[in-house]
């Protein structure tokens, strides 16, 4: 992405031009995605992976005000009932979505939410909530972190690794991230007890670290100022990695728990990982089968209320250290800044 387009936004916003444009359009349903609003001192002492960090709790604010002053926020649902009766939705409309279930979306995120009065959509995968267990891949990033220098060969996952400096260590985790998510959920499972057998002991135990995701009690919280939830399934998989029987316990075990545990009918879901290789007609049907209305995938864009496939909702992803004029201009001139 790099500084060309912070500086092409930069020079956009200075000239008016974003302004100009946020008059007129962008039309359709923009939907932000967010991971983790936290704020870091010091990067390189951070073992859990930093590309999760969508943005520090002051850069969460200056966007939100931005969406108050310039768009529409609305809440995800009540988007899905426009588009499915085919009314127009408010001009610059949009939903606002977190993926995961990590903690920093009740103690950050959320009390700038109620403050400005916008509704946002969090997407749970259920296994972690209440749980002291960390997000799978925020263990891979800290074994990875706080492992001894040098070789690391896995066999199971069938890669070897280099790890020195912090830069090493987080090129490592994305590497193995990239494998581990691509496996069907057993090797996956034998993967990571092959890493933890491994370099476990060289990092604090996965469930003596403080709690990383939202408990049940802090979500029913939430759901009673009207924050949303969906299903980001209970454990995390690629689901077009997975066998039929898996994909149906993912979607339906995830959706049943939530309603359970907040009384809301919980029929919208994000796909984990969300690229295109992660979902696929299968997928599809078995969503709609368990119920879903709608599901979001992890793909760049905006999408038109008239035509939009309704399994695949693009989003507009928010990154760390997204200079301001740049979030600007990505959500004004989607499919120009990517
Ligand atoms: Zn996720």
């Amino acid at each position: 992405m790099g500084g060309k387009q912070a500086m092409l936004a930069r020079w956009l916003e200075r000239a008016g031009v974003t302004r100009a444009r946020l008059r007129s359009g962008p039309r359709g349903l923009t939907i932000l995605a967010y991971h983790r609003i936290q704020d870091l001192a010091d990067e390189s002492r951070f073992a859990a992976d930093p590309e999760l960090i969508s943005a520090s709790v002051a850069e969460f604010r200056r966007q939100l005000s931005f969406l108050r002053e310039h768009w529409n926020p609305i809440g995800l649902s009540n988007a899905m009932d426009a588009i499915e009766r085919g009314r127009a939705l408010p001009p610059r409309s949009v939903a606002i979505t977190f993926d995961d279930g990590h903690l920093d979306n009740y103690t950050h995120a959320f009390p700038l939410l109620r403050e400005m009065n916008v509704p946002a959509t969090i997407f749970l995968s259920t296994l972690y909530i209440g749980s002291r267990d960390p997000f799978w891949f925020d263990r891979v990033s800290t074994l990875l972190f706080c492992a001894p220098a040098g070789l690391l060969r896995l066999p199971l996952a069938d890669v070897t690794l280099q790890l020195s400096d912090v830069a090493s260590r987080r090129a490592a985790s994305d590497r193995l991230l990239s494998v581990l998510k691509r496996l069907a959920d057993d090797r996956r499972r034998d993967a990571l007890q092959e890493l933890e057998a491994l370099l476990g002991h060289h990092a604090a135990p996965a469930d003596a670290a403080p709690a990383s995701a939202l408990n049940w009690d802090q979500v029913r919280e939430m759901t009673r100022h009207g924050i949303e939830f969906g299903s980001h399934t209970v454990t995390h998989p690629v689901l077009s990695m997975q066998t039929e029987e898996r994909v149906r316990f993912e979607l339906s075990q995830s959706r049943e728990t939530i309603r359970r545990e907040t009384g809301q009918s919980a029929d919208l879901l994000a796909y984990p990982v969300g690229k295109t290789y992660t979902f696929n007609d299968r997928v599809v049907a078995i969503a709609k089968e368990c119920g879903y209305r709608a599901a979001l995938a992890y793909i760049d864009g905006v999408n038109d209320p008239s035509c939009a496939d309704r399994f695949a909702l693009k989003r507009i992803a928010v990154e760390r250290y997204i200079p301001h004029p740049l979030f600007m201009a990505r959500m004004t001139f989607p499919g120009i800044f990517v």
